[in-house]
């Protein structure tokens, strides 16, 4: 019996192919680091050809793991958001490097059009701001600045996509008679170029960016037959039956399928997603709007919130001040002291996301006294944690979203002191599933569906998730307070 589900996993770092068993046991798993380029301060490509080349090879090595082709009931694929890829439907091969989502270069357009007084309405219709991050613009600066990508526009073979769309390309044949060219409803929500409540790609805001519809994909659900792959690859058809952007990804596969449900990923960043039902939200503390399902052509939406700096000040303090030699490390020297001993660290390290939005805000360090060594720098540096995902839940709060717990994933969450922390400044549980690969899982889960294994995702979660570790709120209301107080003192500063 076909019950296995193979996911591929399109990070930023790495392409992973793993394969679950109907029960949600990872049972396999390969995994290729994926070349990073620099080309200038601010740039950052990738080579679509070697994300394709790798995600086959994963592929072709867990396969054989499950039996043969024969027993995957479907693929899921979950990607690294907004990252353009452009390729000519004449060859199948891709006419430029890949733009990640890191990329700054974009900036100038953006500001032009903030400038032209377009950010109010653009949120008003796709939920997002006008940032580099999005793809939208990274396609128009394609076409104004690469003659290969401007002459397949004019000869009418220029495709456009996110990861899974090229990924898809090639997995039904990669070349113009059969392949087919689709994204799911939650990565095309991140491209600025379709409303919230768009069923396709919105002709006037493809106008607005100077985007041709015709290079684009058709915007599909995010389970069910989404296409089969060509037989030659694996050596018979399997179909494709879960498409969706990680972050998506990992709300769903936290099981956050009922409105007010909410996940924190804390990794090199930190993104926060609730779920807002069939409403499509609109914030006005400058959070995003952003699709979290379309199953059967239904939508349901989430708001998210994202920090830029969460692991990567533990990063810092391990390579460039040497207090740590690993992450982990940080969670005995927090929990050697009874407090930071006043010290208290804003990691606006690159500046500051939502809900305070400063491109030009810098890093403090407070509070500082011949007492404070590397136990209350570690302390304060998980602490800042706790205090940016507060600020978060009043933003969310004050969009009229209340958290009733929070759960938990990303590399740092493996910290517990961290997570107590969590709990007791928010003021909620916090929940830690014992399966921390949450984005493979919620991939998983909707290719399970879209396979027929599972009637619906809540029956999936049931069947799929794991056990949760629960930290509950413990701390006195005054510790909390006076926390509170130096993080909002130490904020002004920054
Ligand atoms: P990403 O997916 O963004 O690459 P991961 O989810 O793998 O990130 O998380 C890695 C990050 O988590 C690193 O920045 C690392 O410093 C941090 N990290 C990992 N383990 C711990 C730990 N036990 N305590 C604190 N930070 C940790």
């Amino acid at each position: 019996m076909s019950d296995y589900i193979l996911v591929l996993d399109e990070g930023t770092t790495s392409t992973r192919a793993m394969l679950f068993a109907r029960d949600g046991v990872l049972v396999a798993n390969a995994q290729k680091e994926l070349d990073q380029h620099y080309p200038q301060a601010g740039w950052v490509e990738h080579d679509a050809a070697e994300i394709w080349d790798k995600t086959r090879q994963c592929a072709l090595e867990v396969i054989p793991k499950a039996g043969g082709a024969a027993m995957i009931a479907g693929i899921g694929i979950t990607n690294q958001r907004e990252t353009v890829v452009a390729w000519d439907t004449a060859t199948g091969e891709p006419l430029t490097r890949a733009i990640v989502w890191q990329d700054r270069r974009t900036e100038p357009l953006c500001a032009e059009l903030r400038e032209a007084g377009e950010e109010s309405e653009v949120q008003a219709k796709t939920g997002l701001l006008l940032d580099p991050y999005f793809s939208g613009t990274k396609m128009r600066w394609m076409l104004d600045n690469v003659a290969e990508v401007k002459a397949a526009a004019e000869a009418d073979t220029l495709a456009f996509g996110t990861i899974e769309s090229w990924l898809v390309y090639k997995l039904t044949g990669g070349r113009k008679e059969g392949s087919v060219h689709i994204t799911d409803a939650s990565n095309a929500s991140r491209t600025l170029l379709m409303g919230l409540e768009d069923a396709q790609f919105s002709p006037d805001l493809c106008d607005l960016f100077g985007v041709p519809v015709s290079a684009l994909p058709t915007v599909t659900d995010m389970s069910g037959a989404l296409a089969v792959t060509d037989a030659s690859l694996f050596g018979r058809e399997i179909p494709i039956t879960g498409l969706v952007g990680d972050q998506q990804a990992a709300t769903i596969g936290q099981a956050c399928l009922e409105p007010g449900e909410t996940k924190a990923t804390y990794g090199t960043g930190a993104f926060v997603l609730t779920n807002q039902g069939a409403k499509p939200p609109s914030s006005r503390n400058r959070l995003l709007g952003t699709v979290l399902t379309q199953i059967a052509g239904k939508r349901t939406y989430a708001i998210e919130g994202s920090v830029f700096v969460a692991g990567s000040l533990v990063q810092w303090l391990r390579d460039s001040l040497g207090i740590v030699e690993v992450a982990s490390q940080t969670e005995e020297l927090a929990r050697s002291i009874p407090s930071s001993g006043g010290v208290t660290i804003v990691p606006a390290l690159a500046g500051l996301g939502a809900p305070h939005w400063r491109a030009d805000a810098r890093g403090v360090i407070s509070g500082l006294s011949f007492a404070s060594g590397k136990a209350e720098l570690a302390r304060a540096a998980l602490e800042a944690m706790a205090h940016q995902t507060h600020d978060l839940a009043e933003a969310f709060a004050a969009d009229g979203t209340r958290w009733e717990t929070l759960r938990i994933d990303g590399g740092m969450a493996a910290n517990t002191w961290m997570a107590q922390d969590l709990a007791d400044m928010l003021g909620v549980p916090v929940e830690r599933p014992g399966f921390v690969e949450t984005t493979a899982l919620g991939a998983a889960m909707l290719a399970a569906v879209g396979a027929g294994l599972y009637d619906n995702l809540a029956s999936a979660a049931v069947a799929m998730q794991g056990q949760l570790k629960r930290f509950e709120p413990a701390m006195d209301a005054d510790t909390r307070a006076e926390r509170l107080k130096r993080w909002k003192a130490a904020l002004k500063a920054a």
